[in-house]
């Protein structure tokens, strides 16, 4: 035997003879079993090792001793085959064992080669425990992607995913493709605002720009869509943006939700709160409302306007006499034939009864608004048929001018209230200017004048 050099080697040698009498013990083994070769020479190593009775290594070590062939024992299947420690600490060392067989004068020996594979062992560990993790994770971000398809296909809202540098849609669930009234496909590459009404889309894009300069965390924006059919629905549209990943596009996500009932219906209760029923004309609220925003631009863009009072003449009487069907009709057709007299940019509605009134913007000069004026009392004189049956009428028109007369609301009512009360009580049928010398409650004291004695007084031309 060789100790010197079998002390030097980084492996644990054991040498036994045919009887397991241990025959060499180098330095290696001793450090781990804490006992000298000295101590353990000549003995048999089952009684060195009492633990190994009955176990696999004895009879491998056997059959290595008579077969002359080499074995190995993997860690795996021997986990600490030898009760060896670590550095004096208990600490089970994994053992690859291989057993050589060797003659020496006829004699047979076996060389056991302890290979201490513990931190191999604990580096497959950490690396079998690395790849479950990652499995784990890469599980998990499956699940998650999973779940995120069921949410984006299910959601009750349409959601498209959003190229933000090109505006193209790159992705978008059955419900936006529901929404658009176009397959999924048609859509893919499609601009995200391709039939969305011409200012909403300006005021998406503007909005986008905004989001995506990080001046604001997302947005929410009513529009109107034209789908393919040519109908047009109101949507209600959220946009976030999509954080960046490693791609270097940015992308944002757009929710739609067709709003198109609830529009309707705001729309209905508008319309319930601004129009009149009978006539379809805009009712007080909608007049007071606009008469103040012309007011407002007057004041700011010097601008003038003329603001007529109408109350028709005699008209219980046809409600009397022909029944208050046929004074609505009336009520109708007056109506009609006022707007009719009017361009685009005038407005009339209707006060409630027989009262009406009109605003005419821009008409600067006088006999402009006489010209108008005539129209409307003609309009008004001309024999209605309503249900085949003749029906006549007149109307009376008081007449005030922004600012020259007044220039807030009440005066400018008070006035044009006063100066129709003037033409009543100048015989009807006829529109009278506002005078400031008229200045006297119409109902008490205009009333009782007879005679027409202000020079804005004009009668209807024949
Ligand atoms: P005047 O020449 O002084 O204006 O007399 P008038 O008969 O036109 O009476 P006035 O303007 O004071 O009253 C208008 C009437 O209109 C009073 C009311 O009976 C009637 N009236 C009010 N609202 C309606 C309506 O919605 N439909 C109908 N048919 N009649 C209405
Ligand atoms: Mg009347």
């Amino acid at each position: 035997m060789m100790p010197a050099l079998l002390n030097t080697l980084d492996i644990g040698i054991i040498v036994v003879d045919k009887d397991l009498k241990i025959c060499a013990w180098n330095e290696w083994i001793a450090r781990r079993t804490d006992q000298q070769e000295s101590r353990v020479l000549h003995r048999r190593l089952d009684e060195v090792f009492p633990e190994l009775e009955n176990t696999s290594l004895l009879k491998r070590i056997d059959d290595v001793l008579i077969s002359g062939y080499p074995a190995v024992l993997s860690n795996v299947l021997n986990r600490n085959a030898l009760p060896l420690s670590r550095y004096g600490r208990y600490e089970p060392l994994q053992q690859r064992i291989t057993l050589v067989p060797m003659k020496e004068r006829d004699e047979r020996f076996c060389v056991i080669q302890v290979f201490d594979v513990t931190a191999a062992v604990m580096r497959e560990q950490i690396l079998e425990q690395q790849v479950r993790q990652k499995k784990h994770a890469e599980q998990s971000i499956l699940k998650s992607e999973h779940r995120f398809r069921t949410i984006f296909q299910r959601a009750p809202l349409g959601i498209a995913v959003i190229n933000s540098d090109t505006g193209n849609i790159v992705n978008l669930n059955a419900r936006y493709a529901e929404i658009m009234c176009t397959p999924v496909e048609k859509l893919i590459g499609v601009h995200w605002l391709h039939g969305t009404q011409r200012e909403d889309a300006r005021d998406a894009e503007r909005m986008l720009r905004l989001l995506q300069q990080g001046r604001m965390p997302e947005f929410k924006l009513p529009r109107r869509q034209q789908l393919g059919s040519g109908d047009s629905i109101w949507l209600n549209c959220s946009v976030v943006p999509i954080p960046l990943d490693d791609d270097e596009h940015q992308y944002h996500l757009a929710m739609i939700e067709n709003i198109t009932d609830k529009k309707k219906n705001e729309e209905q209760i508008w319309r319930k709160a601004n129009f009149d029923t009978l006539t379809g004309l805009p009712n007080r609220n909608l007049f007071k409302e606009k008469l103040g925003d012309m007011i407002r631009q007057g004041k700011r863009h010097n601008r003038p306007f003329s603001l007529m009072f109408i109350d028709l003449d005699k008209f219980k009487e046809v409600n009397d006499s022909l029944g208050h069907d046929m004074g609505d009709k009336l009520l109708i057709a007056a109506g009609r034939r006022l707007t009719d007299c009017l361009r685009e940019s005038d407005m009339v509605a209707r006060l409630g009864g027989d009262e009406f009134v009109i605003v005419l913007p821009g008409l600067t000069n006088r006999s402009g608004v006489e010209k108008v004026a005539q129209n409307l009392v003609r309009a008004l004189a001309k024999t209605f048929i309503l249900a085949d049956q003749p029906v006549s009428i007149s109307g009376s028109i008081g007449i005030t001018e922004y600012p020259g007369d007044a220039a807030n609301m009440i005066d400018l009512l008070r006035n044009a209230d006063q100066a129709m009360y003037q033409a009543k009580n100048l015989g009807r049928d006829r529109y009278h200017f506002y005078s400031a010398q008229e200045t006297v409650p119409p109902s008490m004291t205009l009333i009782q004048k007879s005679t027409p004695e202000q020079p804005t007084v004009q009668r209807r031309p024949d």
